[in-house]
């Protein structure tokens, strides 16, 4: 599955980045994901939770933001969103424009949080 891969992507991208904060622990991720990267966000979070179950990041929340297509027109440089599939420029209307963003796929941000001196050690009871 798609979904699968990614978010084993997205947890490698976290692991990596704790071994670099020791002392903290993950409690939310944020990925970027672009509309044309064509994916499910529900079988993506099935995934994501399912990887995360019994772990040592079993808290860890997945933050999901989609952001739209833009092109840039060919003619005049002008950048916008493509909706409906509809790629002509609003500013000139030429046809001719370059996709410049829509595609990505990427770890937008991390939250960590510190542990407390006093329960270092100790498992969370929540
Ligand atoms: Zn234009």
């Amino acid at each position: 599955m798609h979904e699968m891969g990614i978010a084993n992507s997205v947890l490698e991208a976290v692991r990596t980045e704790m071994r670099r904060h020791p002392g903290t622990y993950p409690c939310k991720v944020g990925v970027r994901i672009g509309e044309m990267a064509a994916i499910d966000q529900d079988a993506l979070r099935f995934c994501f939770e399912a990887m995360i179950l019994e772990t040592d990041l079993a808290a860890l929340e997945l933050a999901v933001e989609v952001c739209p297509r833009r092109h840039r027109c060919q003619a005049c440089a002008h950048e916008f969103v493509v909706r409906d599939y509809d790629s002509r420029c609003p500013q000139c209307d030429s046809l001719a424009s370059t996709c410049i963003s829509g595609d990505e796929l990427e770890l937008a941000y991390l939250e960590v949080e510190e542990y407390e001196p006093s329960t270092a050690g100790t498992k969370s009871t929540q």
